[in-house]
């Protein structure tokens, strides 16, 4: 989608921090991170949202998390713990419309969150 920050990354027309890359997937440092690692996972193609997957997604899903947890493993976070969320519509603080999910941890994490 060409006024989609997440896809301009993926496109390379916005710089980003890329901690990993396959042909489906992207993942990258958030630009204002909440803890020690704070990584986005993201599919390569658009989807806006949660809300907007289908069936056909499923893989792709399975790939985001998969990607979550062995980047959590390569940074040493695994043992100790970290948190994979995927915000979704305007209650949830969603400010990218570019399906993403968040993988944050090296510190203590709260709960429940704000
Ligand atoms: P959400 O609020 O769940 O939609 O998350 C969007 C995330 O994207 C926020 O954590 C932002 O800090 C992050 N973000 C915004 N712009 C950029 C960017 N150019 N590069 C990396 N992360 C970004
Ligand atoms: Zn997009």
């Amino acid at each position: 989608m060409s006024d989609c920050l997440f896809c301009k990354i993926i496109a390379r027309e916005v710089p980003g921090s890329i901690v990993y890359e396959d042909e489906r997937v992207l993942a990258f440092n958030d630009i204002n991170p909440q803890a020690p690692t704070h990584v986005l996972i993201v599919p390569k193609r658009h989807v806006a949202s949660l809300s907007d997957l289908t069936e056909d997604d499923d893989e792709m899903v399975g790939e985001l998390v998969r990607r979550a947890a062995v980047i959590a493993g390569d940074r040493g976070i695994a043992a100790g713990g970290y948190r994979t969320v995927f915000n979704t519509n305007r209650d949830a603080g969603q400010t990218v419309f570019h399906i993403h999910l968040h993988l944050i941890g090296g510190r203590r994490l709260q709960w429940p969150p704000g």
